[in-house]
């Protein structure tokens, strides 16, 4: 950001440092802002067309404004403290601030602009010092822990028994035992945390939006699909290159057309550009890298803590740095051993090609990984994606394959509502109706992959369930599937179909959500525990009788050949060794930043030996497999003040869970209504109201096991009793 800006913010978060709760107000919301009530449209669904970007920052104020007050007045409160009036007074507060930024950071993902860009730069660091101003409350504190200390004589039920321990457990975490000089010192790491964390997310999207590769010829682009070639002149097209194709870049290493392109130098073009993202120029991630990672580490030290891994993991189920990279240490080798095979395969039939065609050989690069294993697949299960693309049709998928899982399992019904407001007009809202016919809330679906969009698929909350509040709950589903050329259909890659019905595993769990306390709703979870839910449903994708239910044929309708569901099926293993030895590399990647001591943190000029030394360290430096994501363009773990940092590596913690239940049902009978309702009444209901791990248990009748795990993913050689 410019310079002056730069001043204007080390201003405010000097004067919002010091400052105490009630002595600064903001000027009165004006009525006419659309976030000034509550949502008086069904379910409270957030009123998107009338919400305006300028409404943002003058809400959030205000609800700043509204929250310090409410927080005064719990302070100020002459009588003694009870559960009521501090902890559930605590809960009720800062609603319009909630319902302000929640629909500011769900759009700043899925439908940003420069105008929202700005306020996320200019608001960060104030929301930062907000929670700050709240946590660090020496007389707020007091009156918390007077109440934790006495907590078994209040006669509290369960559920408010843990929001008393949670929310003594969060102000000690907050800071809230250090002394007002340290206090400080933690205020401003935490602002500046926030500063960098949001230049980097904007940075990295602009960066992905600059790497693009332009390519001058279509018979360049030979072996992508009519469709995926219209997508990329389109795309020149909007970038004033018209009558040349341009292919953009997704957020990960890996890029779908890598699995298509037959000219290898396009291929080696179009996987530089991305692994090169970030590293110098405009775009350079390396300086903001080194400062995250810095100030994490003091601020770990200021908490009493050897480093920002121990800080997070401690709040985790799995509780230590240790046993996160004792897990990452026994999936690795085996991980690794099995790309290698994979990688011998191929170079088998690069060999064998060039023999047959009298050219020379060359060895396997990253950048032919995808193409190659696209053939050997091909080979091995006789299909390619091709093939099978005609029977994922985005609208089957999602109707007669994703929600139809849900109807089976729960008895949900879904109706698609025209009537609310969206805010992009390919985005699709459903009302779910519950079992007993009652109205359980409402699934928001936006499909498709844009430029304002960034990377990846996620689940969100426009509101979350609580009984205190009233609140059925209201969710979103973001996915970035490349949209088509206007008439065509939409017809998924069979990774796209998993990654729909792992979304709507979030959703679920957001829709079932059944507590007292916003606090603990729906996956309100530690994050290793979050992914659970989502991983689980993933096993509704191949149950035959979902599958049958919408793998048609777009055209005709007729069903997927059962030879080739078959292959399907048969294939999940493939390329196994790959896909799980560039998610630890990532993982461990995450883990080497963030158990650093302070002092110890890498220069940005470091950055690129650090990340190869991590790498090599950790034996998952095959140079075929690189990390899912780089340092530079790891949103992950750089991009908002925790985020996943230090936690890249709860996708397969979570997944020890998700594949044990997958386990229980194929024990229980599987796609079965009373199956549904045991894993709903016992998991899928309860939010974070009680331990993660007790929840766990409850339902599968032990504590985790590895075992599903390693043979879903084919690593059951040499790591047989690993477990965490
Ligand atoms: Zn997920």
């Amino acid at each position: 950001m410019p310079a002056s800006n730069k001043l204007i913010a080390a201003l405010l978060t000097a004067a919002l440092g010091t400052m105490t709760m009630n002595a600064i107000a903001a000027p009165a919301l004006s009525p006419d802002n659309p976030f000034a009530r509550e949502s008086t449209l069904p379910f409270k669904w957030p009123p998107l067309d009338k919400i305006k970007n300028e409404h943002y920052v003058p809400a959030m104020e205000a609800g700043m404004a509204e929250q310090r007050q409410e927080v005064a007045d719990i302070v100020n409160n002459k009588a003694a403290p009870t559960f009521e009036n501090t902890i559930v007074a605590l809960e009720r507060s800062g609603q319009l601030l909630n319902r302000a930024t929640t629909i500011f950071f769900a759009l700043s993902s899925s439908n940003t602009n420069p105008d929202i860009e700005k306020a996320q730069t200019e608001m960060a660091p104030k929301l930062s010092a907000h929670s700050d101003g709240i946590y660090l409350d020496a007389a707020l504190f007091a009156r918390v822990k007077k109440l934790y200390d006495q907590r078994q004589s209040l006669k509290l039920d369960p559920e408010s028994l843990r929001l008393l321990e949670r929310y003594h457990t969060n102000f000690v975490r907050a800071g809230a035992n250090l002394s007002e000089a340290q206090k400080k010192e933690l205020r401003t790491l935490n602002e500046q945390i926030s500063s960098r964390t949001t230049e980097f997310r904007q940075l990295v999207l602009k960066g992905d939006n600059a790497a693009a590769i332009v390519v001058d010829t279509k018979a360049e682009l030979d072996g992508l699909s009519d469709a995926q070639i219209a997508t990329a002149a389109e795309a020149a097209k909007t970038r004033g290159k018209e009558g040349k194709y341009v292919l953009t870049l997704l957020n990960t290493t890996g890029q779908p057309p890598l699995s298509e392109l037959k000219n290898r130098a396009v291929r080696e073009r179009l996987y530089k550009a991305s692994i090169n993202r970030g590293w110098s120029g405009e775009f350079d991630t390396t300086k903001l890298i080194a400062e995250i990672v810095k100030l994490r580490a003091d601020r770990a030290k200021l908490l009493g803590y050897p480093n920002h891994a121990a800080y997070v993991l401690e709040d985790e189920t799995a509780l230590t740095a240790e046993a996160v990279n004792s897990m990452l240490n026994q999936l690795a080798p085996a991980a690794v051993a099995n790309a290698r095979r994979e990688a011998a395969d191929m170079q088998q039939l690069i060999d064998a090609q060039a023999k047959a065609n009298g050219t020379p050989s060359f060895q396997l690069q990253a950048w032919d990984w995808d193409f190659y294993a696209e053939q050997v697949r091909a080979k091995k299960y006789a299909y390619d994606e091709a093939q099978v693309r005609p029977y994922f049709e985005l609208n089957r998928v999602l109707v007669d394959g994703v929600l139809f899982a849900a109807q089976e399992l729960y008895g949900l019904k879904f109706k698609e509502r025209k009537d609310l407001p969206v805010y992009q007009e390919d985005v699709r809202v459903f009302e779910v109706t519950d079992r007993d016919g009652s109205a359980l809330g409402v699934f928001l679906f936006d499909p498709y992959a844009r430029s304002n969009k960034r990377g990846g698929a996620w689940m969100n909350s426009f509101v979350e369930q609580s009984r205190l509040f009233g609140n059925k709950p209201v969710v979103t589903n973001t996915l970035n599937i490349p949209k088509p050329p206007a008439g065509q259909p939409t017809l998924l890659t069979w990774d796209e179909v998993n990654t729909a019905f792992h979304e709507f595993g979030h959703a679920i769990h957001g829709l079932f959500s059944s507590v007292q306390y916003p606090q603990f709703s729906g996956t309100n979870v530690p994050r290793d525990f979050v992914e659970y839910p989502s991983q689980y449903n993933e096993m509704w994708a191949t149950e035959p009788r979902v599958l049958a239910n919408y793998a048609k044929h777009h055209q005709t309708g007729a069903p997927m050949p059962k030879e080739l569901m078959d292959k399907v099926l048969a294939a999940q293993k493939f390329n196994q060794g790959y896909a799980t030895t560039e998610y630890l590399a990532a993982s461990i990647l995450d883990q080497h930043y963030h158990q650093l001591a302070p002092g110890k943190t890498p220069a940005a000029a470091d950055i690129a030996a650090f990340e190869a030394n991590a790498l090599k360290s950790a034996h998952v430096d095959f140079p075929p497999v690189p990390p899912r994501y780089r340092s530079t363009y790891f949103l992950h773990i750089f991009s908002s003040p925790i985020g996943y940092s230090a936690g890249y590596y709860a996708y397969i913690w979570s997944e020890v869970l998700a594949r044990d239940t997958e386990h229980w049902f194929k024990t229980h009978g599987g796609l079965k209504r009373e199956n549904g309702d045991l894993l709903r009444s016992k998991v899928l209901s309860k939010g974070f109201s009680a331990d993660a791990l007790t929840i766990f248990r409850d339902f599968y009748g032990t504590a985790p096991e590895i075992g599903p795990l390693l043979e879903a993913r084919g690593l059951t050689g040499g790591t047989e009793g690993a477990a965490h």
